[in-house]
């Protein structure tokens, strides 16, 4: 685009009033309300009405909305943003290797600026792709100074975000209880309102013993909510829930992340307690921790919420999150029937749905849903416009929901909103500068790659691939083979 136009940032400062014009408008309220050429109009931090030729006052931004769909920002209950400074480096990992590299090798090298320069990517790509609400499920935190890092870089980027503490290097029961941590706690996110929240991220491993109860007290005791990976294949199960509940830590305002290998004991367990489920469906169908488990959601009326889990594999964006989940939920229906000799001619799961889950869905994750997930007057102006006339799959617009979908990509994000601010606008982010991030992340990988050395770094990116014998010719009446005859 010509320098032409990129937005001046001095006519969209903070605090002047934006109208959205002749738009499909997404409300995501109770009724889903879907409003054709309608507009929205934010005054301050706040939608102020939603409707049909709205007055904007004077002094307004007017977009134009034609052809485009306004909806809630998105929101992701899930994503361990310092490794964004990894993008993509394990996408042909299993959850295993996951695990051996962060958890066992290479996680505990990583210093506090790098924890800070991967949240600063992955906040400031969260923006740039729609999603104005991000839990930073931050597991990389060895140190208190690692926690200032992760944080620093938050409040850098003027998303709205949950702060969800966690340190794969140390039992959950020993840095909860520290001293440090809670200072830390005191010093940084007591009383931040809305745009900063604050949850305890740990996992339970079942052990009988449940050494894992006194995060749990202090979680309870600072009035955070718990985010745990739980019904992980191999790593998490059942037990672990069962001990969560039998000792009363089972809450609505708890998140059961991937919640994939459970039994529907446990499914019942969280139904009856209120919590919620974040799914990461190409997460889970990529490094195995259970097929995405929106279909057994439904059946047990648990709610859900989306979520991109780490950009080490995946981009961090809800598009995917929403079109993969969909789509999974619908081959499991399919499998399900045809096992049974039967046909699906009705979808269940309905694009609509998978739109939910990733805005008002997010939003009673976190009990953030008088805040924001919906367009409604009085909430917090947290929009976002899709349009992007330059591209032929933005027409026709016939079925909203199902375009952002399955049609729309995070090219397509025009404008976003956080709080009422206009961060993105015409395609480019606001007041945003990558520069920093870019070298920030240069400098992380650049010391990563020096410190495990080219080798471990190499074997790392690429695993070997399992050495089977592939039958591509299981005809005994025929030599011939596809792979050639030596
Ligand atoms: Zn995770």
């Amino acid at each position: 685009m010509s320098a032409a136009t990129t937005p001046d940032p001095e006519n969209l400062g903070p605090g002047r009033p934006v109208l959205f014009r002749h738009g499909t408008v997404l409300t995501m309220d109770d009724s889903h309300t879907v409003l054709r050429d309608a507009d929205v109009l934010v005054i301050g931090e706040r939608v102020e009405a939603v409707g049909h030729n709205l007055s904007a006052p004077d002094d307004a931004l007017v977009i134009d909305a034609t052809g485009g769909i306004v909806m809630p920002g998105m929101i992701d209950t899930h994503r361990h943003l310092w490794q964004t400074a990894m993008r993509g480096y394990g996408a042909d990992w299993t959850l295993t290797q996951y695990f051996v590299w962060y958890y066992l090798e290479w996680g505990k090298i990583f210093r506090p600026e790098d924890i800070h320069a991967g949240n600063l990517l992955s906040a400031i790509e969260a923006l740039d792709a729609g999603v104005t609400t991000l839990v930073d499920w931050s597991h990389g935190l060895r140190t208190i100074d690692h926690a200032d890092a992760a944080l620093d870089a938050l409040e850098s980027v003027p998303g709205r975000h949950v702060f969800a503490y966690g340190n794969i290097q140390a039992a959950p029961w020993e840095w909860s209880a520290s001293p440090d941590f809670r200072d830390f706690v005191t010093r940084r996110l007591h009383g931040k309102g809305d745009m900063l929240g604050f949850q305890l991220a740990f996992d339970v491993t079942g052990d009988p013993a449940f050494p894992e109860k006194a995060a749990f007290e202090a979680a309870r005791d600072l009035g955070a909510p718990v985010t745990t990976h739980a019904g992980v294949w191999g790593a998490t199960n059942d037990d672990g829930i069962r001990l969560m509940h039998e000792h009363g830590f089972m809450t609505p305002s708890t998140i059961y992340v991937h919640a994939a290998t459970l039994t529907p004991d446990s499914y019942n367990r969280i139904a009856a307690t209120g919590g919620s489920v974040s799914i990461s469906t190409e997460s889970e169908q990529s490094a195995g921790q259970g097929y995405p488990p929106s279909w057994r959601l439904r059946r047990h009326g648990i709610p859900a919420s989306l979520s991109m889990d780490t950009s080490v594999w995946w981009s961090g964006d809800l598009f995917s999150a929403m079109r993969s989940t969909l789509s999974a939920d619908r081959s499991r229906e399919h499998l399900e029937a045809h096992a049974r000799t039967e046909t699906v001619t009705h979808c269940v799961l309905r694009a609509e749905d998978v739109v939910d889950w990733a805005t008002r869905g997010g939003a009673k994750a976190l009990g953030l849903d008088s805040v924001t997930g919906s367009l409604q007057p009085g909430r917090k102006a947290d929009v976002i416009l899709i349009k992007n006339d330059q591209n032929p799959a933005m027409f026709p617009l016939l079925n909203p929901y199902g375009h952002v979908v399955f049609q729309a990509q995070r090219a397509d994000v025009h404008t976003v909103l956080v709080n009422g601010r206009v961060v993105k606008h015409d395609h480019h982010l606001v007041n945003i500068d990558l520069t920093p991030a870019r070298q920030a992340v240069g400098d992380t990988v650049d010391y990563l790659m020096t410190t495990m050395g080219e080798e471990a770094w190499t074997t790392g990116m690429n695993p070997e691939v399992p050495k089977v014998t592939v039958h591509d010719n299981p005809y005994t009446y025929t030599d011939w083979s596809a792979a050639g005859s030596d």
